[in-house]
């Protein structure tokens, strides 16, 4: 995207008029000064636009997946399997997180 003007100090154009950031509310010596700027904003709309454009398509298809399938939880008897081995002695916590997780994926992809 262009630098805005003036950042520098003032630029000198045609007329001996200086030129700055802001300068098309100075009047009429600065009307091509005002159609750059109307340049540079139909750009911005246009870039803002697809963007826009992007963001709601994407939005959508979010919302289509989650709508399509919603997120299914564990039992209590499966975060139980989970917990605890087959003679009911409590499972080691990163063991149990770890299964906990590969059943919640299996559940949901
Ligand atoms: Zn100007």
């Amino acid at each position: 995207m262009e630098k805005a003007s003036g950042s520098e100090g003032g630029r000198e154009m045609n007329e001996g008029t200086t030129h700055y950031a802001g300068c098309i509310q100075a009047g009429p010596k600065h009307y091509e000064c005002a159609l750059q700027e109307v340049g540079r904003l139909r750009n911005t709309i246009t870039d803002l636009r697809v963007k826009l454009a992007a963001a709601r398509q994407e939005t959508e298809i979010q919302i289509f997946k989650a709508e399509k399938k919603p997120w299914v939880g564990l039992t209590d008897e499966q975060i139980k399997q989970c917990s605890y081995d087959a003679d009911g002695f409590m499972i080691d916590r990163e063991v149990a997180m770890r299964a906990v997780e590969a059943k919640l994926k299996e559940k949901n992809t």
